[in-house]
């Protein structure tokens, strides 16, 4: 589907005697963050093991896998590729032994000057396994002459400017680090006496964990046997939470920067019925990512809801499309309209993006087929007219349909009846944060974080943009 790609998740547990099977648990609910690649590693107090293969969890982690990762604290990782190509050796976690003792990283994010720091590295002698940008830290980690495992990680981190959440482990310590902006989700819970620090609150579900809290912008969480100790050594910065984990990339079911996913996502779509009103028998949400949208779309504009495509859940990443001449096969394996819902009707199209707009014409073209007699699409964001430079896999702003076209050439181009996106003022007031507070970047062009001029040439390479396109 042409979606922005999810970025990654993370999981950590301390305290727990099956913490290597916790963690395969939590990972199972982050998979939709990241299906490249998944990793574990676990301590015994006494060594950390890491496991990490390519694929999604279930593929890589079986019975005889875990058994070989020990301990009552352990931390894993499912990636999608942002910066640095999909292959085993940026699969994470990064496990490296240092004068600081042994330590892993797991990341959720982008580094914007991890480019240069890297060329600054190699320069002095640092020798790379990876292509990735997560493994500056650990290079900046074992440089650092800091007295302590904090201190060395707090000096490493303070040198890289972009977003991060961050879960490591040493031996005998569980750490999580929010970056100032809080670009990326990260929270802490509670299963019985041990702790857990995950991404999104889906996976403490998964484990009957509790959720206390998230790790603040900023802070540095680290827990060990005496408990959660908490740092904030970083000098604040104005809040950029990741506008677009509430329009589509995280779980409905998950609470993200202290909302409830699906609420603020049905109160997108009630904002957006107020805003892009037109007269139609039937509301029908493009799933899964338009599903709660079109909820409050129904409720608000006193509509029925009906579920006028189905997904197949069951086409994987492994699904080789043959050569065919049907029209729209693609979709069509994904997503079939249901004809006794949609003919004859007026239909509102509701969806959480457009991306490139392919696909929505092919959604548009299929609905129309079953019999629709007029379409019209509601879109639960503003246009997205420019790349993200925060952890998420964009296409170049030259492939963004709405950063090239008008409103009436997207329609157009879709074939459908009417277009409506909802504004920014609708989208701030839906996750309730007036103007401030978001990064909204991909609607806006204008970035929270600025780009060493140096990253030019690095961000092309990592995230495929444009150079136009690449913030000064
Ligand atoms: S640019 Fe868009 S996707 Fe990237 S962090 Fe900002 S809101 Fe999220």
């Amino acid at each position: 589907m042409d979606k922005f790609k999810e970025e990654c998740g993370v999981f950590g547990i301390f305290g727990h005697p099956e913490a290597a099977n916790m963690t395969y648990l939590g990972l199972y609910a982050l998979q939709h963050r990241g299906q490249e690649s998944a990793g574990i590693a676990a301590s015994d107090g006494q060594e950390v093991r890491v496991s990490i293969g390519m694929g999604h969890v279930a593929d890589v982690f079986n019975n005889d896998v875990l058994s070989r990762l020990p301990g009552n604290m352990a931390f894993g990782h499912v990636r999608y590729s942002t910066a640095g190509e999909s292959r085993l050796s940026n699969a994470q976690p990064f496990l490296i032994d240092c004068a600081h003792g042994q330590i892993g990283i797991c990341h959720n994010g982008n580094l914007v000057n991890a480019g240069e720091l890297r060329d600054d590295l190699v320069g002095r002698g640092s020798i790379f396994q990876s292509t990735s940008d997560t493994e500056v830290v650990l290079h900046l980690y074992a440089r650092s002459k800091a007295p302590s495992v904090e201190a060395a990680l707090v000096e490493s981190v303070a040198q890289i400017p972009g977003a991060f959440s961050f879960v490591l482990m040493t031996r005998d310590r569980l750490i999580g680090v929010r970056d100032p902006h809080g670009f990326r989700p990260l929270a802490i819970g509670r299963l019985g006496a041990a702790y857990v620090i995950c991404s999104e609150t889906c996976a403490m579900d998964l484990i009957g964990a509790t959720y206390l809290r998230d790790v603040e912008p900023g802070e540095v969480v680290v827990i060990t046997a005496d408990g959660l100790k908490s740092i904030k050594p970083f000098p604040p910065a104005p809040l950029a939470h990741c506008v677009f984990e509430h329009v589509y990339f995280a779980r409905p079911d998950s609470y993200v920067f202290g909302r409830s996913v699906n609420e603020v996502r049905t109160n997108l779509g009630r904002m957006l019925a107020r805003e892009q009103r037109v007269d139609a028998d039937v509301v029908v949400p493009v799933p899964d990512s338009g599903v709660c949208a079109a909820m409050g779309f129904a409720d608000e504009a006193g509509l029925p809801l009906r579920m006028g495509l189905i997904r197949n859940h069951y086409v994987g990443r492994t699904f080789i499309q043959p050569q065919s001449a049907i029209r729209h096969f693609g979709v069509k394996v994904k997503l079939n309209p249901v004809r006794s819902i949609l003919e004859g009707k007026r239909v509102i199209l509701v969806d959480d993006s457009i991306v490139r707009g392919t696909t929505s014409r092919k959604i548009v073209g299929m609905v129309r087929a079953a019999g629709a007699s007029e379409v019209h699409v509601r879109i639960s964001c503003p246009p997205t007219i420019s790349p993200c430079f925060y952890g998420v896999d964009t296409p170049r702003r030259s492939e963004l349909i709405a950063a090239t076209h008008s409103l009436d050439e997207v329609r157009d181009f879709l074939e459908a009846d009417s277009l409506g996106y909802l504004s920014h003022e609708g989208l701030m007031t839906a996750v309730g944060s007036g103007r401030t507070g978001y990064c909204s970047s991909c609607y806006t062009g204008q970035y929270p974080v600025e780009f060493p001029r140096d990253e030019k040439s690095y961000l092309q390479l990592a995230l495929k943009l444009d150079k136009e396109s690449i913030p000064r």
